[in-house]
């Protein structure tokens, strides 16, 4: 999967894809990341990419050109298409199904905001999608960018080995995940629960599928609002 990041920290938004779960799909050849500063499309000494607001205000605001030509080097780049996604407060919040859809695209376009934000008409005239990784405010849209980054690269067919498998992950089911224990048995007084040392894979599995019901039902009950429980889910949720 190809990503290029519009961004004017560019050396910032690379440095996802240096460490960990990234890093190895990077240097396994399944991701890839380019970076393209619209600075780098401005014409002036100060490589301006900002000005006033029209109508005036506070800030500034992102001129439209130099992300324009930006982006259009980076389409340029590959002869693959790709969609552009702006990160913004204003667009779809980001789950793990838009995850799962956005990991099986070859190449995506990703557009960082900074100031107020950008000229409403490169939006209009370039941008397919807005996303949002929360309802919060940040002060770029490079953190938002890494974060797809991240969330996408540990989907892609072979980036995780079976130990960290994405199957049992948060979500990845509708469920949050189960809670994890590892060495030594018993640590702060506290011992590991009995079931994980039984070697029964039946009865762990059943406890692992109970406790991500009971989870879910406790700290996010709206997950359970749309999904179809099974009988066998709904007797592990009523025990
Ligand atoms: N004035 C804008 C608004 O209220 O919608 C916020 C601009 S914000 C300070 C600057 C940039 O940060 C945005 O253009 C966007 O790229 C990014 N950003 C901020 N919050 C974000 C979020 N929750 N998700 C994705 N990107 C975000």
């Amino acid at each position: 999967m190809r990503f290029d990041i519009v961004s004017v920290f560019p050396r910032w938004v690379a440095s996802v894809a240096e460490w960990g779960v990234t890093g190895r799909a990077r240097e396994q050849g399944r991701l890839s990341l380019h970076c393209w500063d619209p600075r780098d499309y401005t014409h002036d000494r100060h490589r301006t990419v900002d000005d006033r607001p029209y109508g005036g205000g506070p800030g500034m605001v992102m001129k439209a050109e130099p992300l324009r030509q930006a982006i259009q080097a980076a389409r340029g780049a590959d002869p693959r298409p790709a969609r552009v996604l702006y990160m913004s407060p204003q667009g779809r919040v980001l789950d793990q199904e838009a995850v799962r859809r956005l990991a099986q695209t070859e190449r995506l376009i990703l557009l960082a905001g900074r100031y107020e934000g950008i000229d409403e008409r490169l939006i209009q005239l370039e941008v397919d999608e807005e996303w949002s990784i929360g309802d919060y405010v940040l002060s770029g849209g490079e953190l938002a960018a890494m974060v797809m980054v991240d969330a996408c690269a540990r989907l892609l067919p072979g980036v995780l080995g079976d130990a960290e498998s994405a199957a049992q992950d948060s979500f990845s089911e509708g469920l949050l995940d189960c809670p994890h224990y590892t060495r030594p048995e018993m640590y702060a007084g506290r011992a590991v629960p009995q079931v994980l040392l039984s070697g029964d894979h039946g009865r762990i599995a059943r406890w692992r599928r109970q406790q991500a019901l009971g989870r879910t039902w406790e700290r996010r009950p709206d997950l359970l609002d749309g999904m179809q429980l099974s009988e066998a889910d709904r007797r592990l949720l009523e025990d």
